[in-house]
């Protein structure tokens, strides 16, 4: 599979990965690829919800662009990932913002995670589709009792505005009407969680740049770019595209000679599995469109799909050339029985993998790039970006046209991308961090 870390190029013409979503979705878009060189006031890198969002917003204010993606539309994470909607990115809870940054950032920054909702609902709206949409609730589990009371104890934390919006279930509950027999210390469930079909919202999204006639390129990878003056040269392929502007929305598919950009966040694996139907009387013990994760360090998540399959997810490989071998597999079953060691009989039928991108400092940066002229990035969603890189793309576009966002939010949209210290060696570091919280996860500390 494509390592971004690896190879000095995306190429094109890679197709979908053989998801659940790519071959339970109808719905499939065509653009061509680049064939003229080209000269635009912005260019935006990459066809998933962040450029896509970008585009849309930047049509609603009649502003001419041209979009460009390696592959197809959604190719990447946002075509790929779970399907869980949620208010959240990076990986610090309100009470880990507030620790960093204060209550009022925190507050403000969680209000943005929240608004990303909103934005993904107007779209919805707007767009007039069905993502297939469940809403089963999300159910975060206590793996034991030392995480059961740090999860109580920063639900207190939270404003009254989204304390209301969770409960406490206990294990016997969760064991009865949520997931069966499972062992664990508690949860916290929120109603509101809801699941869908990202590559129906993917291709949905593109489908509206269609219509409008907006210059949209797939399988038109940026292999190459230079500055001349305050113009940048993008080349793709034979051809060259000048342009005032970027809008960097490639993630952590961007591929590490592009730019510097791979310095500052990290691609890391997340491996998915989606199991055959369950067995109806089986299913009926779920709670119906349920997703849950839980809070070890290594993190497993799953959900209940509408046919009754499981789709059971979780970290990856290190390195692309094992995101999709045989080992890499067996090892995501094998996690998968030991959660749910009443159904290590029903089989896998779909595996893929993606690259999400997390950052130095855990939360995600939208915004200006460092030392450059006119590029705008977004990046480091930590695996959290299913609603908010559709809130990220609209306030790249919004601050392409020069509106700026609420000071408190400054963190993110502001703040420089801190660069990872010893960024050659975090294969290695990651290596280690694994084997660490294996052990650890496994004593079930
Ligand atoms: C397995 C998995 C499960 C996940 N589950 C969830 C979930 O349930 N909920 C959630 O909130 N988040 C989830 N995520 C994360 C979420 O999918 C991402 O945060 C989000 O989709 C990122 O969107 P994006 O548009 O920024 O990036 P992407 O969707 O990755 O898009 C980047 C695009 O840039 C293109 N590109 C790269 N380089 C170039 C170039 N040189 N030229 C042109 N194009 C280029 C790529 O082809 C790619 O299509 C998951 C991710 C994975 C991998």
């Amino acid at each position: 599979m494509y390592d971004p870390l690896i190879a000095e190029k995306i190429s094109p013409f890679q197709g979908y990965p053989k998801s659940y979503w790519e071959a339970t979705t109808s719905e499939r878009i065509q653009f061509p690829p680049i064939q003229n060189n080209e000269q635009t006031p912005v260019v935006i890198i990459g066809g998933g919800f962040t450029g896509l969002s970008a585009a849309l917003t930047l049509l609603a204010h009649d502003q001419p662009f041209i979009l460009l993606e390696a592959n197809e539309i959604g190719w990447g994470c946002s075509g790929r990932n779970a399907g869980f909607l949620l208010p959240g990115s990076g990986r610090l809870d309100y009470s880990g913002l507030a620790a960093s940054y204060g209550n009022a950032v925190a507050e403000a920054v969680t209000n943005e995670y929240y608004q990303s909702l909103q934005t993904v609902d107007d779209l919805l709206s707007k767009l007039n589709i069905d993502v297939e949409m469940t809403n089963g609730g999300y159910l975060k589990i206590a793996h034991n009792a030392k995480f059961a009371k740090k999860m109580q104890d920063a639900w207190q934390a939270l404003p009254q505005q989204w304390k209301e919006q969770y409960q406490w279930l206990d294990a016997k509950e969760i064991a009865s009407n949520y997931v069966p027999e499972y062992a664990s210390f508690g949860g916290l469930f929120r109603q509101q969680g809801a699941g869908i079909n990202p590559l129906k919202l993917a291709i949905a999204m593109a489908n509206k740049l269609k219509q409008e006639l907006c210059q949209v390129y797939c399988n038109s990878p940026v292999d190459a770019w230079s500055r001349e003056g305050n113009t940048h040269v993008l080349n793709v392929g034979n051809h060259q595209i000048r342009t005032d502007s970027v809008i960097l929305c490639s993630n952590a598919y961007t591929p590490h000679k592009l730019n510097d950009l791979s310095k500052k966040q990290f691609p890391v694996l997340s491996s998915v599995l989606v199991t055959e139907p369950l067995p109806q009387d089986i299913a009926d013990g779920w709670r119906s469109g349920l997703m849950a994760m839980d809070t070890r360090s290594l993190k497993y998540y799953y959900r209940l799909l509408p046919d009754n399959r499981i789709l059971f997810g979780g970290r990856g490989a290190v390195t692309g050339k094992s995101a999709n071998s045989s080992k890499s597999q067996v090892q995501l079953k094998q996690a998968f029985n030991h959660y749910f060691p009443n159904l290590a009989h029903i089989k896998s039928a779909y595996f893929w993998s993606g690259w999400v991108s997390v950052s130095a400092d855990d939360i995600p940066h939208v915004g200006i790039y460092p030392d450059s002229h006119n590029v705008l990035y977004a990046t480091g969603y930590c695996g959290s970006g299913l609603a908010f890189s559709s809130h990220a793309g609209k306030r790249l576009a919004e601050r392409y046209l020069g509106i700026r966002s609420a000071k408190e939010t400054e963190v993110i949209y502001h703040k420089p991308i801190p660069a990872f210290p010893f960024s050659k060696f975090r294969r290695i570091g990651l290596r280690g961090y694994y084997a660490w919280y294996r052990a650890m996860d496994s004593l079930g500390i």
